[in-house]
């Protein structure tokens, strides 16, 4: 069995910047569960903390979910025992351990496994946030959705069409063209385009209800002006950096536009929600509605390459660390 290690920065930079350093497990306290971690999702923000565009308190262990199996239990803790197989939102995933409060950790039902637990956990939490909790997509909606077949883009587009939304996805090359295609969107626009235009032409002039935006500075305009009057900037990433700030005036003038930027974390913070947001997502899973598109792993021990790999946009689906 692999030495117990974490993936830590010292200081923000590239890639580079994350270290391998050797670290012994934190036995659980009170409330708390220690789990061997079979699997991490790689996740863009945790690039935003590399890079020092997400303030990080130095050092620091990135990583925001995982799934392995409990080594230890810590006092009180009642419906998780040692051997269970469990998922989890946390802060400090790259590690061959992690320690963290029992109280919002899943435990997986049967047929899923940790690896696809660890791909869809965040990503698709995310995917239920946008669809069911901010704004209900409904059958009729027209959507734009950004970065299509990416982590959260490919767990996103075929759960909506499956409720009924028309996708326009929106990306950067042919082959991901084809994957959007083949996930269920009924019309591509590259991303390098006047993607406001294409949208109205296929939409005869109305524009889109929504749009899903993990781009963020580079796909703004475009967005803004892809709405129909009411439609929804759903601005929930910043793959390309931030978006520059904007005065309300400009959602009015464009016809009482919705602007909302949400983070996962205020949505899923209690175990009721979590269990509400989880029970959603397994049962997507289990229906096939959606499905887990692990596009590439990497050992934990190269989590730089990893970022190397997200940052330059070629990677599919779900990206694995592996300890
Ligand atoms: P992805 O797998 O979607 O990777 C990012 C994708 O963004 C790329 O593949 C690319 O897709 C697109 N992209 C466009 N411009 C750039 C650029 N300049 N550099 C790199 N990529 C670019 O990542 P994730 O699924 O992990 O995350 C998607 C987004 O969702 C991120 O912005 C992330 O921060 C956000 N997110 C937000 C959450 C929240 O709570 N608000 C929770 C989870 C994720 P293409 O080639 O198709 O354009």
């Amino acid at each position: 069995m692999t030495d117990p290690y974490v993936i830590e920065f010292s200081e923000t930079g590239g890639p580079e910047v994350m270290k391998k350093v050797a670290r012994a497990p934190r036995q659980p306290s009170a409330g708390q569960v220690l789990v061997r971690q079979t699997a991490a999702g790689l996740n863009f923000i945790d690039t935003y903390y590399r890079t020092g565009l997400y303030p990080a308190k130095l050092p620091f262990v990135p990583g925001s979910e995982g799934a392995g199996i409990v080594e230890a239990v810590g006092e009180g803790v009642s419906h998780i025992s040692v051997g269970d197989r469990v998922a989890y939102l946390g802060a400090g995933t790259y590690s061959t351990h992690y320690t963290g409060p029992a109280a919002t950790m899943l435990k997986l039902p049967e047929g899923i496994s940790e690896e696809d637990a660890a791909a869809v956990l965040l990503k698709g939490l995310t995917a239920w946030m946008l669809l069911f909790e901010i704004r209900r997509a409904s059958p009729g909606d027209t959507a734009l959705v950004w970065a299509p077949v990416g982590g959260v883009g490919s767990l996103l587009l075929p759960w909506a069409t499956a409720m009924g939304v028309r996708v326009i996805a929106v990306t950067s090359s042919e082959e991901k063209a084809a994957r959007a295609k083949a996930l269920g969107a009924s019309d591509v626009v590259f991303s390098n385009t006047d993607v406001a235009a294409q949208v109205r032409e296929l939409t005869d002039g109305e524009g889109v209800d929504v749009s899903y935006d993990s781009v963020g500075k580079a796909s703004a305009q475009a967005s803004l002006n892809s709405l129909k009057p009411r439609g929804w900037w759903i601005s929930y990433g910043n793959a390309s950096g931030a978006v520059e700030p904007l005065a309300p005036g400009v959602l009015g003038a464009k016809g009482s536009l919705v602007l909302t930027r949400p983070i996962l974390f205020s949505f899923v913070s209690t175990p009721d929600e979590m269990r509400k947001g989880a029970a959603a997502l397994f049962g997507a899973l289990r229906s096939g509605t959606i499905q887990a598109n692990i596009g590439q792993t990497f050992a934990m021990s190269e989590a730089g390459d990893a970022h190397r790999a997200i940052e330059s946009g070629k990677t599919v689906g779900s990206t694995l660390l592996l300890p």
